[in-house]
């Protein structure tokens, strides 16, 4: 697991932490934080800096840290740019998976214990449920997950041409 990257994303990229912690990956994002805090906080944690901020990316690479800037617009360009780039899987695995809200890994819990947390009509179809011991906050394979898998077979597509085009 240290040889898992880890990330910290730059204030304008929220929705880019969010994914990086569904995919596993410990992923620091506070929007208050200064471009000196970000810097110093990857360079103690070793952590690659993901930004959109030209000055930012240059501050880091001139302190000799990783950092990626994505001008990509889209997720699954975006995705495929930083697993181009550090290696990253791009499918879930839960036993990885992390609270988008807070970075703290999901814990798989019974079923009976989430009955008063989730709705009736998601508790009677659903078996399988994982909560965040930091937010309290219940996660299950909802119907949102269509959309997630379908954002990250785009993002493999992409990757591979992206890793074809890197080739020649
Ligand atoms: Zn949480």
């Amino acid at each position: 697991m240290d040889n898992e990257p880890r990330f910290i994303v730059d204030t304008m990229l929220g929705t880019v932490a969010r994914w990086l912690r569904i995919l596993g990956y410990d992923t620091v994002y506070d929007r208050n934080y200064e471009d000196w805090q970000i810097i110093r906080r990857a360079e103690l944690e070793k952590r690659i800096i993901v930004t959109r901020d030209r000055g930012l990316h240059n501050k880091a690479i001139k302190h000799g840290l990783k950092s990626i800037i994505l001008w990509e617009d889209s997720m699954p360009d975006r995705l495929a740019h930083i697993a181009l780039v550090t290696g990253i899987k791009l499918s879930i695995d839960f036993n990885k998976t992390r609270c988008p809200e807070d970075n703290a890994l999901l814990v798989k819990t019974d079923k009976e214990k989430v009955k008063d947390k989730v709705p009736a009509g998601v508790y009677r179809v659903h078996n399988d449920f994982w909560e965040c011991p930091r937010c309290g906050k219940v996660y299950w394979i909802g119907s949102h997950w269509k959309l997630i898998e379908k954002i990250l077979m785009e993002a493999r597509d992409r990757l591979e041409v992206l890793k074809s085009k890197t080739n020649i």
